[in-house]
């Protein structure tokens, strides 16, 4: 196999933009209708993921470690669209056909012997990923609405309680899909688990968002969800060792926060925590009672809320990191940092300039939201930014 020149004709396809997916699925459905179930029903955001999960296979084909977890995970995730075995070859013929039509007079039998190693290759960690995590949890589970809480006009807080136990760890994100929606995206349990199995999620609905809208407007008690199996390690304290904590937190970046403090009390080991809170304005704390509440009950929490902009001086924004290395140094600290991109990005960077090592701050990495569980690789920074920010 040649990988640069599966590289070099992956971006002479992909420089045709939105015409690849287009023919890549109007091939698929055409020869094999019973795969267009899988996808949503709207297939306008599911385009840009395709393209942007090949391009990823395609651009670490020659890192086969960094390639093989990736894909196991995808494999094993894949589940939740009803994927089996027998779908692959269905995709491999779409994706080859694709190859063909865009790389034209290009398109070589190198290549095409090339490709096709590399997808049958692709297709058997997938498949052995799939089998493998078969044995050990459902694709997805089905979960009831058990409150749902308007906290501002797009910030929704609900509470799930799935059929059968979701094991998570605090910090992890899990799949959600609406069934009328059938799209999934990921959401992170604001709570450490809990003996009743609930699950807490806080949802903003995107402007024109499909699945957050929905969860946000077009939900009520009683309706059911959908959940697939928890993905990240980035935020979790299995990274911090015993180390005292600081937290960095904005929007609904405060729910898996939110859960590593109640993991933090669960864990009683006195780690000492520090958590900033941001918020745009003062009415943006959608979950003040839930911040007063574990401050009261937790000595061992200090708790800051940072409004960004002030009303006295137009145009400047404080950020949380910005008010926590105003009021100390946190260099021995493990330092976790949730929130939209702008604010992730800025904490990273600040942190960097103000002598904080790489290994000690915890975020889920950038421009997250391309496709399934490869938020993960997404940290290594080989992913770009085409999302317009989680939370
Ligand atoms: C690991 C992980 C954990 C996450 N946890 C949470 C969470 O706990 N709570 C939460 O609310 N979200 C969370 N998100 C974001 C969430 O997964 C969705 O991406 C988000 O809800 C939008 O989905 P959608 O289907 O409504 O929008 P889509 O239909 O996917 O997007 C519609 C349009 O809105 C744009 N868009 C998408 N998101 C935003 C945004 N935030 N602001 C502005 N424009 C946007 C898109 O670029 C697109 O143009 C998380 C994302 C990741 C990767």
């Amino acid at each position: 196999m040649d990988p640069a020149a599966l590289k070099q004709s992956w971006n002479l396809v992909a420089a045709h933009g939105d015409q690849v997916p287009l023919y890549f699925y109007s091939t698929l459905f055409l020869a094999h209708p019973e795969t267009r179930q899988m996808f949503p029903t709207n297939m306008a955001g599911q385009r840009d993921r395709l393209v942007g999960a090949l391009g990823h296979i395609v651009s670490h084909v020659d890192q086969v470690d960094h390639l093989v977890g990736f894909l196991r995970e995808l494999g094993a995730d894949h589940r939740k669209f009803a994927v089996r075995a027998e779908h692959y070859p269905a995709v491999g013929e779409a994706l080859l056909a694709t190859l063909r039509h865009f790389l034209a007079e290009r398109w070589t039998e190198d290549l095409a012997r090339d490709w096709s190693a590399a997808y049958t290759l692709i297709a058997k960690v997938m498949t052995e990923a799939a089998q493998a995590a078969e044995a050990q949890t459902p694709p997805w589970w089905v979960a009831e609405i058990v409150a749902h809480e308007r906290r501002a006009f797009d910030v929704a807080v609900l509470t799930v309680r799935p059929q059968y136990l979701l094991p998570f760890a605090a910090g992890q994100s899990v799949g959600v899909s609406h069934p009328a929606v059938r799209s999934w995206r990921y959401y992170s349990p604001a709570n450490a688990p809990r003996a009743d199995g609930t699950l807490e999620f806080h949802v903003r609905a995107a402007p024109g968002g499909a699945v957050s809208s929905r969860l946000v407007y077009g939900c009520a008690v009683g309706d059911q969800l959908h959940l697939a199996a928890p993905v990240g390690q980035r935020l979790t304290l299995w990274s911090a060792g015993s180390s005292d904590l600081l937290l960095l937190a904005a929007g609904t970046g405060w729910a898996p926060v939110k859960a590593l403090v109640e993991q933090v009390a669960a864990e009683d080991t006195g780690r000492q925590v520090a958590l900033y809170v941001g918020a745009r304005s003062a009415s943006e704390f959608y979950d003040a009672d839930g911040i007063d509440k574990l401050a009261a009950s937790c000595p061992w929490l200090s708790v800051t809320q940072v409004v960004a902009a002030d009303a006295r001086r137009p145009g400047e924004f404080t950020h949380a990191v910005d008010r926590a290395l105003a009021d100390a140094d946190w260099r021995s600290r493990q330092v976790f940092v949730c929130g939209a991109d702008a604010m992730v990005s800025h904490a990273v960077s600040t942190l960097t300039r103000a002598g904080y090592h790489e290994s000690q701050v915890h975020h889920e990495g950038l421009g997250t939201q391309w496709y399934g569980p490869t938020w993960r690789i997404a940290q290594a920074g080989s992913v770009p930014d085409s999302s317009g920010g989680a939370r």
